[in-house]
């Protein structure tokens, strides 16, 4: 027997990627069957935001966001960065991003303070398209505290404080969390978003959970950061948006609320983020 599927959301899924081109179309006809209303697909740099864009014009489930992702800053050129703006002001791109801090895979100081200086271009873009940001941050050694928390809190709470009326009050959101509980509150003090991904559900991740359950549940967002971080019961596999479904169940089990219940409210906050309506 089958019952109503949930209706769900995946706030961010790299549909775009290679792992994806065999068979595309029936991945999203999963999620469309496990109830996944809408799914936005984030950029890496210029070509992965034109794919994302085209995504999101051929399927009325999708849309994109358009930006540099902090370990594809080779990409960024001036000729490069134009392209993304004008993709930044198509209808359906929703975001900016995937833009942010990446302290794991780039050690160095110089290429640290690029990826500092690009980010600050792109959150320019984002204000002046009036479209909220997609924010990766990663620390060295993927310690939960360090540098990159430091200095993206920094970068954010300057140019949350230069913005006005919807965007100030929705101005994005720091995906697939995995930094502390302080770091967490001082972004949501910026009213920024918290995208919980696939390792909330793996067996050791006790101290995640814990920061999920002192989480407001009307600022959370599920993604499923396909093909990366398959939840269990799949881990092993390559990650799709039809494994929504098993984040939102774990958001369920840590706040005692029913899935259908973190379902709608993550729908809900979306909705409120990306402006896509319902
Ligand atoms: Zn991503």
């Amino acid at each position: 027997m089958r019952c109503t599927p949930m209706q769900l959301t995946d706030t961010h899924c790299h549909l775009d990627y290679h792992k994806f081109n065999v068979d595309r179309a029936e991945v999203l006809q999963r999620a469309a069957d496990a109830g996944v209303m809408r799914m936005l697909v984030p950029g890496l740099h210029h070509r992965s935001s034109a794919d994302a864009v085209h995504l999101a014009e051929s399927n009325p489930r999708v849309y994109a966001a358009v930006g540099f992702h902090p370990t594809d800053m080779k990409e960024f050129t001036p000729r490069t960065f134009e392209k993304v703006k004008d993709l930044a002001r198509h209808p359906k791109v929703v975001a900016i991003g995937e833009i942010g801090l990446d302290y794991y895979w780039v050690k160095d100081a110089e290429e640290r303070a690029i990826q500092r200086e690009r980010l600050l271009e792109q959150l320019a873009l984002a204000k002046e398209v009036n479209k909220p940001v997609v924010l990766h941050m990663r620390e060295e050694n993927d310690a939960w505290f360090g540098e990159a928390s430091t200095h993206l809190l920094e970068i954010l709470r300057e140019w949350q404080s230069s913005l006005q009326g919807n965007l100030k009050e929705n101005p994005g959101v720091l995906h697939s969390f995995n930094g502390t509980l302080e770091t967490a509150q001082q972004a949501l003090s910026l009213n920024f978003y918290i995208g919980i991904t696939g390792p909330v559900t793996y067996p050791n991740a006790e101290k995640k959970r814990e920061v999920v359950q002192q989480l407001p549940l009307d600022r959370i967002l599920i993604e499923t950061d396909a093909p990366f971080l398959t939840p269990v019961p799949h881990r092993g596999k390559r990650n799709e948006p039809a494994y929504i479904r098993h984040i939102a169940d774990k958001i369920a089990e840590i706040h005692s609320k029913s899935p259908a219940e973190i379902a709608d409210q993550t729908a809900q906050n979306a909705a409120r983020l990306f402006a896509w309506g319902d």
